[in-house]
């Protein structure tokens, strides 16, 4: 599948709110900025299943520097959308939503805001949303994604009785 990250609240920090990653001070003077702890592990996990990583935010850093601080955590994605691309994208299709995620080919989308699971329910798409203080946030995507995948194998299954 086609799995896409929010960034903000979701993998890297406003504040205080999870733990983070170890950066050391040379990358804080580069702007390097911290990614949540586990980051590296779930995506690794994810793309070593066959899956697509990818970043989905309406933040308006440029997608090389979100690559470079990915980068320096060991941490390779496929697209990255940035707001640029996103209002641009969502206009062309009058698309009202803040996010929709099938815009960009991904089939599941993993985000903090409430209000991102709200549009997921409005206009059809599948989310995964997970709360800033959730400790547990690695096994909750995992587990998941792996109720996407068995939910989408019985739709298949039923399908295929019915045809
Ligand atoms: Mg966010």
């Amino acid at each position: 599948m086609n799995i896409s990250f929010d960034l903000d609240s979701t993998l890297i920090p406003n504040g205080n709110e999870f733990e983070t990653e170890k950066r050391n001070q040379i990358a804080k003077l580069l702007g390097i900025e911290e990614v949540r702890k586990g980051a590296r592990k779930i995506i690794d996990h994810l793309q070593s299943q066959g899956h697509n990583i990818h970043i989905y935010t309406t933040s308006f850093r440029s997608k090389g520097k979100i690559r470079r601080v990915l980068k320096y955590y060991g941490i390779r994605v496929n697209h990255i959308v940035n707001q640029v691309e996103n209002q641009r994208v969502l206009r062309s299709q009058n698309m009202n939503a803040s996010k929709y995620p099938p815009a960009f080919g991904f089939d599941v989308h993993i985000d903090d805001l409430k209000g991102v699971g709200i549009e997921s329910e409005r206009y059809n798409f599948k989310a995964i949303i997970i709360e800033p203080s959730d400790e547990n946030w690695v096994e909750n995507i995992k587990n998941n994604i792996q109720r996407i995948i068995n939910d989408s194998n019985t739709q298949d299954r039923k399908h295929r009785k019915q045809v």
